[in-house]
């Protein structure tokens, strides 16, 4: 029933002779279909919140399942594969490869899964159109907007079809403008039934999402459904 199943979990670093509780105790529950935003000031946990959602850290405590699989304490190579499958990641950075074309950073992500080459194109021409860069697929990302680099690397979380998106800051790199269009888009992947977890600093970009999970110090303050959500449409 759930798609993300937290419960109780703790990560815990040290330096040198410090202990620090990144996450002290943190109970979280997401639903297939939800479009949740992470808040917080800084040092309040979102990274590695979101680095144990997206299957790139295990916690020290507790335990995650995320879609049927007990990810809490998976060897490096079964959390990888987990996260080629089931993980769609957005950054504030785009983190696209400079020399390729937005077509081929897009298919990338097909490579690992094993598809021909011919398969891998035409998916990733389709993913590109439906995020409205059907006439830029031949760009190199130095030729392309802001706007549009997110949009090629949103194409890139969406081409393996992953059960949730990640978006960590999305819109940190862009103008107001280019924000909303960015939130827009992410509007449109929800509306077809995609789970989107949202990191914000950004209290406008949060009411975009319809349940809004605020941190601080290693907790959750606060989780509750977005009574305003403003939509771009
Ligand atoms: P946020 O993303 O909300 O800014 P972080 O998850 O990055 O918060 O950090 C939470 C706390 O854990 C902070 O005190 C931070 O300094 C600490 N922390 C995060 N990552 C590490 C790490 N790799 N090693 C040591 N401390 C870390
Ligand atoms: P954000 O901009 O999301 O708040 P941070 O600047 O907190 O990101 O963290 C950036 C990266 O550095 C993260 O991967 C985080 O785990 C790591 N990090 C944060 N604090 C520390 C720390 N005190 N020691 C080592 N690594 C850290």
């Amino acid at each position: 029933e759930y798609l993300i199943e937290i419960d109780d979990i703790g990560r815990q670093y040290i330096v040198g002779n410090q202990e620090i509780d990144a996450l002290k105790s943190v109970t979280l529950k997401i639903k297939k279909g939800e479009f949740v935003a992470l808040m917080g000031p800084s040092g309040s946990g979102k990274s590695t919140l979101m680095n144990i959602l997206g299957c790139l850290d295990t916690p020290t405590k507790g335990r995650y399942v995320l879609n049927g699989h007990d990810v809490s304490d998976m060897s490096e190579n079964d959390l990888a594969a987990i996260r080629n499958k089931e993980i769609g990641f957005v950054f504030q950075t785009f983190n696209l490869l400079p020399k390729s074309t937005a077509l081929e950073n897009v298919a990338l992500p097909l490579i690992y899964a094993g598809y021909s080459k011919k398969v891998r194109e035409e998916r990733a021409q389709r993913t590109l159109e439906n995020v409205g860069l059907g006439n830029r697929v031949d760009h190199r990302p130095n030729e392309l907007s802001g706007g549009q680099r997110q949009r090629v690397a949103v194409a890139r979380a969406l081409i393996n079809e992953p059960s949730i998106i990640l978006a960590d800051e999305p819109t940190g790199n862009l103008d107001t403008k280019t924000s909303i269009e960015i939130m827009g888009l992410i509007e449109d992947i929800h509306a077809k039934g995609n789970t989107i977890i949202l990191v914000t600093h950004e209290e406008d970009i949060a009411q975009h999402a319809h349940r809004i999970v605020r941190m601080r110090d290693g907790l959750i303050e606060d989780d509750y459904t977005n009574p305003s959500i403003k939509s771009v449409k």
